[in-house]
């Protein structure tokens, strides 16, 4: 058993801690409340090739594996800039398309993700199926060599900023009634495609859309992996390093408002000479949220490890239970770093309360806290499933 990083390893979250720094909760929010995007810092951190840790070499990425990304997710957001974005286009897209997608799809698609210069967002939601993606209902029919995409998906993040969306569909000739889905690589700008942006009570230059899609024509190579039997198992390459990324967001989360939260109470005096950290009342629901914090954030360096050695079953329980372990302790971090500052704490300054709705939906998405306890008892428990 090893608990270090390697020396790489440890350069790479130096590093990104430096950039993330160097931007700051203040830039996140200030771009959230402009409207604006994070595009300078997207854009740097993929010119250092931050982004592309986990694209193979070949192709131009790092090399790298989950527990590298794993890293860049959690350093930046650990210095106020948790970027959604990370988790969808280089966790998702670039696994799916790297794992399953066709050499000629690789050869397209994954140099764009090593330099961050190719954004994919990713589309499974949808308004009557909710958790249940068994009842997908968006559809993909043939048309002589050309695929027809129709449906409705909610809640995509980061479609205005990304150049294609991988959308999840199910193919129309499932007769079984079984899900037999497929994914596609579908333009954001297709004929066909039109969004409408979801007002959210979260602070976040990242926004999260409705998405209608209208006959969506597509040519053959946008099916990834360029048949249908490639669907189930492209689908489920994309969920560990998903559930493992966010995780390392919301480590990330907490660990910057502790540490904002610490550095206020370890000086801010109302009873005489002592700080308010002396109150044990004070001090101790900050150090029970650092305990949470650093019990997921190892779970998540078990999940990524077990991901990068490819034992993915095994990786898909320990991912399911640190994106739950991430969740619960970046909700209780931010939370208790609020009451901690007091007033302060709901100030734009100290910039803590700006992530208590980013977290509170942390608790919801990408697979909300049940789910996981679902699969939990189903999988690790042996219980009867109920639904
Ligand atoms: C900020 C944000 C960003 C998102 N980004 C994306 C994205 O980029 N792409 C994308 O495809 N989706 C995205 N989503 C959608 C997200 O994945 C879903 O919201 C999530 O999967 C839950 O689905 P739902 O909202 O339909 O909830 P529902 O399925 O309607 O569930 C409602 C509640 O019931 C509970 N529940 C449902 N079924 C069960 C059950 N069997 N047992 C116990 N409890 C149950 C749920 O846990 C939840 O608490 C995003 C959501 C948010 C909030």
């Amino acid at each position: 058993m090893n608990f270090d990083l390697t020396p790489e390893q440890d350069q790479l979250r130096d590093a990104v801690r430096a950039l993330g720094r160097r931007y700051g909760h203040s830039y996140f929010v200030e771009k959230a409340k402009a409207g604006e995007h994070t595009t300078e810092l997207w854009d740097e951190a993929g010119r250092l090739g931050y982004l592309g840790v986990n694209v193979p070499a070949e192709y131009g990425g790092g090399g790298g594996g989950l527990t590298e990304l794993a890293i860049v997710c959690e350093e930046l957001a650990a210095a106020g800039c948790p970027l959604l974005l990370l988790v969808v286009s280089p966790a998702i897209a670039a696994t799916v398309i790297n794992r399953h997608g066709t050499e000629e799809q690789r050869k397209r698609f994954l140099p764009g993700f090593a330099d961050g210069s190719l954004k994919v967002v990713f589309a499974i939601t949808e308004p009557e199926a909710g958790s249940n993606f068994h009842r997908l209902g968006t559809v993909a029919r043939r048309d002589g060599d050309d695929w027809l995409l129709s449906g409705r998906k909610c809640y995509i993040s980061g479609v205005d900023e990304a150049q294609y969306v991988l959308v999840v569909a199910r193919t129309e000739d499932a007769t079984t009634g079984k899900l037999k889905p497929a994914l596609f690589v579908v333009p954001t700008d297709a004929a066909g495609l039109t969004r409408s942006k979801l007002d959210m009570e979260i602070v976040s230059p990242e926004n999260q859309f409705l998405l209608y899609l209208d006959d969506v024509r597509l040519p053959a190579d946008a099916l990834v992996g360029g048949s249908l039997d490639a669907g189930l198992p492209a689908l489920f390459a994309g969920l560990n390093p998903e559930r493992i990324t966010v995780a390392a967001m919301g480590v990330g989360t907490g660990r910057y408002a502790i540490e904002r939260a610490a550095d206020y109470t370890a000086t801010r005096k109302v009873w005489g000479g002592r700080s308010i950290g002396a109150h044990q009342g004070v001090a101790h629901p900050l150090a029970h949220a650092a305990v949470q914090v650093e019990l997921a954030r190892l779970m998540i360096h078990k999940a990524a490890t077990l991901y990068d050695a490819g034992r993915d079953l095994e990786a898909g329980v320990a991912g399911n239970m640190a994106k739950y372990a991430a969740g619960e302790a970046a909700a209780l971090a931010v939370d208790t770093a609020v009451q901690a500052l007091g007033g302060a704490g709901m100030t734009t300054e100290y910039g803590v309360a700006t992530l208590l709705g980013a977290v509170r939906a942390g608790r919801i998405a990408p697979v909300s806290r049940e789910m996981i306890l679902n699969f939990v008892a189903q999988h690790v428990l042996g219980q009867e499933k109920s639904y």
